[in-house]
């Protein structure tokens, strides 16, 4: 009998990894897990759901595309859904699929089916809705039903056309959705990485999450300066034009002036397609661009309305993916790097090995836990991998070539940076220094630290830290408080105005709130409102550095992780160090409490959306918290009101549609007592 309750929670735990992968991928554009490594867990959980389709539930990464549109962007709904596609790693799943299809179809297995195979572009896939022929807006997949609004970033792309071309006689549809892939090319990757490291930025880890990165931008101007390209593929919702094939829509895009893949072929059936899949992937390397597999479709748009869809991708077209090029060689060594935001990653140094066509010679294990998944010891004989990324990877242990003597790796307890305790949270993947004066952390540290939400320290951003840091000038965010303005006036291109701006600015910042001080000490998991919280509780940081474990758990919020990361990080002699300085420089230390005004608000939860124009969303939801109300990021049945300014986004509709009372800016003033 299978422990029903065991499996459950292998499923919830496969779960939760991917949804965490798919934040960093989807989201973030910065993934831990190469590809391959990621389809991994993906059939894993696939299997298991297969097995016990009792657990499967519609939120299961299975049966999602994507993720929700970030914050950031306005979301755009899609005329029809943009899926993902099932994946085939081998002839047999090719089969297969052929198989399912013809019996959808009903046609007999001996009957062929026609199918068009194409090359697969690893990129981001992109919405282009033209509206007689203009392009109207432009947008991510998003989940599938809901994307980003990239019209901006996309009207920079070259080779988008603003307008289409007229093909022939005929008119251009009404509305057409074009979709395809946005991409960057090896070369022009290879020059976007080089530079973001000539300016110590982090580089990406991929093309294709350095598309998405340079699509998925607030400023434009950001987008226009990379080379972005794009390959179109097919097409969503369209009035006013009909196809009979897809073969023939590809005709049909390339003569209305947008740009289709050449590699592709019409197969007469699925022997043909998959003879096409090995010769690309024999001919991959050849390509200035990375392409990670060949889709096949189904040919006839009759069949693939009939075929329809499963959750998350169409019955009517699948991927194949190209196998990642391996190779064997030995692990001398297993070394800890620390990265700008102090995670610890464990990286494999290896005899030198060719993975296509370039020499490797160490590999990423990503975390602790991968490690010990993957069982890996100095001196194993492994198999590495190149999957696109420009980091290899260890996939497996060839653990039949052990003699013994390998050894076991243990992450160290003190960083190997700076010394400082290593923290590692209980639910997270990462461990991490702790060490505010880390010199692997310290340019990203002081940033924060002087940022707009923490210290708002005006004029010490990315680029004089850089210059500061590099020049010994800082070497701890308390060292901001000591800089003197005739050193400054040392620095290139420091005139003697921004030196005097900036002391200025410094000097002002000594009397912030002391939960903004909090909020700048990075402490790991203590974010604006935590620091808050705190502040309410100790009103000074000499009580709060000396409070235990379980002081904090006890305080609402508070729970076991954040208290342990608090605790770990008061117990740093680097924290001692830096507090004594704040200390001596005169920053404020201590906040007197508050009188507390009336709490008219008390139990009330809002949820700010647009611009407000008599204050900004900031100084809003302060004067919601003074009166005791609540302000959280989404709109849910238990919100009580939504302040809806210029501009609001889809909280808005999420209010409507749950029938919660808004406010417009007039009648917020007037519910917390203010005259407008
Ligand atoms: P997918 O990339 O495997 O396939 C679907 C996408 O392929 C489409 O949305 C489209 O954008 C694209 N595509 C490219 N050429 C195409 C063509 N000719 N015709 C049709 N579509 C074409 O699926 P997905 O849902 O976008 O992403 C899942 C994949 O992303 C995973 O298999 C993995 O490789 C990667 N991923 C990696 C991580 C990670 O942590 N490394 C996390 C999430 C996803």
């Amino acid at each position: 009998m299978p422990n029903l309750p065991e499996i459950k929670k292998e499923i919830d735990k496969f779960r939760q990894e991917i949804d965490y992968h798919n934040y960093k991928y989807y989201v973030e554009d910065n993934p831990v897990l190469s590809d391959a490594e990621y389809d991994r867990l993906m059939r894993r959980l696939s299997a298991l759901e297969e097995e016990y389709p009792q657990f499967i539930t519609p939120d299961s990464p299975t049966q999602r595309v994507g993720a929700k549109p970030a914050k950031e962007f306005a979301s755009v709904r899609h005329l029809t859904p943009m899926l993902s596609l099932a994946n085939a790693f081998d002839n047999e799943e090719l089969l297969a699929f052929d198989k399912r299809v013809k019996k959808i179809l009903e046609l007999v297995e001996n009957k062929d089916c026609e199918y068009v195979a194409e090359l697969k572009i690893d990129g981001l896939a992109v919405n282009l809705n033209y509206t007689r022929g203009v392009l109207t807006q432009a947008s991510t997949r998003g989940d599938g039903l809901e994307g980003e609004d990239i019209t901006n970033n996309v009207r920079t792309i070259k080779s988008i056309p603003l307008k289409l071309r007229k093909p022939g006689q005929e008119d251009l549809p009404q509305v057409i959705e074009i979709r395809g892939e946005v991409y960057l090319d090896h070369k022009e990757f290879a020059r976007i990485n080089e530079e973001r490291e000539k300016q110590d930025g982090p580089v990406f880890a991929n093309p294709r999450n350095a598309a998405a990165g340079s699509v998925r931008q607030l400023d434009p101007a950001v987008t226009a300066s990379r080379k972005l390209n794009i390959f179109v593929y097919g097409v969503g919702a369209v009035t006013g034009k009909k196809f009979e094939t897809h073969w023939e829509t590809l005709q049909y895009l390339k003569s209305v002036g947008i740009k289709v893949n050449e590699v592709k072929k019409l197969c007469r059936n699925i022997g043909e397609a998959i003879a096409f899949c090995h010769e690309w992937d024999k001919q991959k390397k050849k390509l200035p661009y990375e392409a990670d597999g060949i889709v096949v479709k189904v040919n006839e748009i009759v069949r693939q309305n009939m075929l329809g869809q499963v959750s998350r991708s169409p019955r009517w077209a699948i991927a194949y993916k190209f196998a990642p090029e391996q190779a064997v060689t030995r692990i001398t060594d297993i070394i800890v790097g620390v990265g700008r935001t102090g995670a610890l990653t464990p990286v494999a140094v290896m005899e030198p090995v060719e993975v296509s066509g370039v020499t490797v010679t160490h590999a990423t294990l990503h975390n602790e836990d991968e490690v010990r998944r993957k069982d890996v010891r100095v001196g194993d004989t492994v198999v590495v991998q190149r999957a696109g990324e420009v980091i290899p990877e260890v996939v497996r242990v060839l653990t039949e070539k052990r003699t013994g003597r390998e050894k076991e790796f243990i992450m160290p307890k003190k960083c190997p940076v700076c010394g400082s305790d290593v923290f590692r949270a209980e639910d997270e993947a990462v461990a991490r220094c702790t060490g505010i004066a880390c010199p692997a952390q310290v340019k990203e540290r002081i940033i924060h630290f002087a940022s707009r939400n923490a210290m708002d320290i005006e004029g010490l951003g990315q680029a004089w830290v850089d210059i500061m840091v590099d020049k010994k000038l800082l070497a701890d965010p308390a060292d901001i408080y000591y800089l003197e303005k005739d050193k400054l006036l040392d620095l290139e291109r420091m005139g003697e105005k921004s030196a005097a701006n900036l002391i200025a600015a410094i000097s002002e910042s000594k009397s912030r709130n002391l939960s903004r001080l909090i909020y700048a000490l990075g402490i790991r998991h203590v974010g604006e409102h935590i620091a808050e919280v705190l502040t309410e509780h100790f009103l000074s940081l000499e009580e709060l550095s000396k409070a235990g474990q379980e002081e904090l758990e006890k305080i609402q919020e508070i729970g076991p992780a954040i208290a342990a990361s608090i605790v770990i990080f008061f117990k740093q002699d680097e924290t001692k160090t830096v507090l004594s300085k704040l200390n001596r420089s005169g920053v404020k230390l201590k906040q007197e409490r508050k009188p507390k005004g009336k709490q008219t608000l008390a139990g009330k939860t809002f949820v700010l959306t647009g611009g407000l124009e008599s204050v900004t969303r900031d100084e809003a939801s302060r004067m919601i918290k003074d009166r005791g109300g609540r302000v959280t990021a989404s709109v849910t049945k238990k919100t009580d009101f939504v302040v809806v300014g210029t501009d609001p986004g889809s909280k808005y509709d999420q209010a409507k549609k749950l029938n919660v009372k808004t406010l417009n800016e007039t009648e917020f003033k007037k519910l917390i007592g203010e005259k407008s």
